[in-house]
């Protein structure tokens, strides 16, 4: 595997040592390790054809398929950098995403196709449009652009410090920034972790029976990071064209999954079907989840559910994924305060917690988080300035987030830094609010934001969603509360609503919630 240091040369290693064996399987459709480094051949021929240099963008807009994981690593054959985009996105959103990566080529998914179509307006670079199912619109057919060229590998010299993959975070705090990811951002690291013999790092380790699920949008790092994982340990791929809580219970059944990464919100939607505690999970080794906070209830629910080893992952696309890890050892359902962690750093992680004015601080005080590592992105893409901000010259990357450490090197995340609320002089930190109120039996799901407040600077609000059936008492909630926190932090006013606003991660937009009662006004956030 230490011959895997660039994208190319996994897809023909695998070739190589297994060619015979299941690559991707998605719906029905089989591809082996030597038919996709073909298929990679062709694409990197076909993007030579195109007219495309080392440096190019390609985009991809549209759910998961096996075809996108052979653009992805045909690209890279090529030197070409490849930008996913997520499809749940607004038409205007994915035309900015688009625009921003200055794609000519773009390669539009059935259902995202008359999205685009609406929109070529507003893509003025895009030279080509590429349908990947059938010809919507007229445009050229993947298979048919794909097969017009020989499975001749271009060979071209890549290097494990070039740029391969384009990732937009995920917009929970802002427009979505462009990380520029390498080959060695992908790929650094992952020998060292399957290599040790640390049994907190035993998930880490793949055999050939495994089988490794794609359920979440390749759009995001949980989605294509952990595709190429798979790929690199040359497990079979089942590739789902987009999350379903009934598919993934009958991929799990049928195909045998082994192992798979699940955002918090797509587990509790899966633990809720009635099937879910009717389905064989022997084959189950590990249930990788991370992204946003897990609520402990949930996590419970699922150790109970799928009785394998579950491993938390905190990271950003920034640092290609997961650069911390709670392991399965640390899942013991009465051993709640570790429960509560993120985790310790992967191999070669550097973790420091920094203060107001940039300076380490020392264990248990709650700071930003920072890390340095093989993983930090190269930078943001045409952003100088934002690049400059999040990493220091000398390696060390800001994520923004709340947290500390404790004397084992645990790191516990709070919350993401500007969503702190200054009260009173005060900081309060969102979930920890969060996980008082949800307590109560008549909460199905709450948010907690600062907003304007003459006497306090901000004051503290509950955004709740109750329970099916259920109907909200505001005092109710307020002495629930008190009796569990702090009174600075217990929320001077509860709103009730619907549904929290979420993006297609999952994640609470906290800044959409805040939105109405800042109008006008500027939050101050340091
Ligand atoms: P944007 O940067 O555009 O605002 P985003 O930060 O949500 O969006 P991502 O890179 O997809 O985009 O997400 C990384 C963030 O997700 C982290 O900075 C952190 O806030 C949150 N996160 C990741 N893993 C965990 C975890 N295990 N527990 C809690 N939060 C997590
Ligand atoms: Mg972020």
């Amino acid at each position: 595997t230490s011959q895997m240091r660039t994208l190319a040369d996994m897809a023909r290693y695998h070739a190589a040592v297994r060619g015979t064996e299941t690559a991707f399987e998605f719906e029905g459709r089989s591809t082996s390790f030597a038919g996709f480094d073909a298929a990679t051949s062709r694409v990197a021929q076909a993007l030579i054809a195109e007219g495309l240099k080392p440096g190019d963008r390609i985009a991809y807009v549209g759910k998961n398929s096996d075809h996108y994981f052979e653009l992805l690593f045909g690209a890279a054959k090529a030197g070409v950098v490849m930008a996913p985009v997520g499809w749940r996105l607004a038409g205007p959103e994915i035309a900015y995403i688009i625009a921003d990566t200055r794609a000519r080529l773009l390669f539009v998914g059935t259902e995202i196709a008359d999205t685009i179509a609406a929109e070529t307006g507003n893509l003025p670079a895009v030279e080509r449009f590429v349908a990947m199912e059938g010809s919507a619109n007229g445009w050229t057919n993947y298979e048919t652009w794909r097969d017009a060229h020989p499975a001749v590998d271009p060979e071209l010299p890549t290097k494990p410090g070039d740029v391969t993959l384009q990732l937009y975070t995920s917009g929970t705090t802002g427009h979505p920034k462009g990380a520029m990811l390498t080959h060695g951002n992908l790929l650094d690291g992952r020998t060292e972790a399957a290599a040790s013999d640390d049994p907190r790092l035993q998930w880490c380790k793949w055999d050939d029976s495994d089988v490794s699920l794609v359920a979440m949008p390749v759009a995001h790092i949980g989605g294509t990071g952990w595709g190429i994982i798979g790929l690199y340990n040359g497990a079979k791929g089942i590739v789902a064209r987009e999350f379903d809580p009934f598919k993934v219970l009958d991929f799990i059944e049928r195909d045998r999954v082994s192992k798979m990464f699940m955002v918090p919100a797509a587990l509790q939607i899966v633990v809720r079907q009635p099937r879910a505690r009717e389905i064989d999970y022997s084959r189950m080794r590990n249930i990788l989840y991370g992204a946003s906070p897990i609520p402990l209830d949930l996590l419970r629910e699922c150790i109970e559910i799928f009785g394998c080893g579950f491993v938390q992952q905190y990271g950003m696309t920034e640092t290609t994924g997961t650069i911390v890890y709670l392991p399965p050892q640390d899942h013991d359902p009465a051993g709640n305060q570790r429960m509560r962690s993120a985790g310790l750093p992967m191999p070669g992680v550097e973790l420091a917690i920094l203060g107001p004015d940039g300076e380490h601080l020392p264990v248990g005080e709650v700071g930003e988080v920072a890390t340095r590592s093989a993983a930090n992105m190269a930078g943001y893409w045409n952003l100088d300035e934002a690049t400059k901000k999040t990493i220091a010259a000398d390696g060390w990357l800001r994520t923004g987030d709340a947290g500390y450490m404790d004397a084992d090197g645990y790191l516990f995340i709070h919350d993401r830094v500007k969503d702190m609320i200054i009260t009173g002089g005060e900081n309060v930190y969102p979930a920890e609010v969060e996980s008082a109120v949800y307590g109560h039996p008549a909460v199905a799901e709450v948010a907690v934001i600062g907003v304007p407040d003459p006497t306090w600077g901000e004051a503290v609000k509950a955004v709740v969603v109750p329970k099916p059936g259920m109907t909200i008492d505001v005092a109710d909630i307020i002495a629930f509360a008190r009796g569990r926190i702090a009174g600075f932090k217990v929320p001077k006013s509860v709103d009730v609503i619907a549904a929290l606003p979420r993006n297609a991660s999952g994640k609470i937009l906290r800044r959409e919630l805040r939105a109405p009662y800042w109008e006008g006004r500027e939050r101050q956030v340091n």
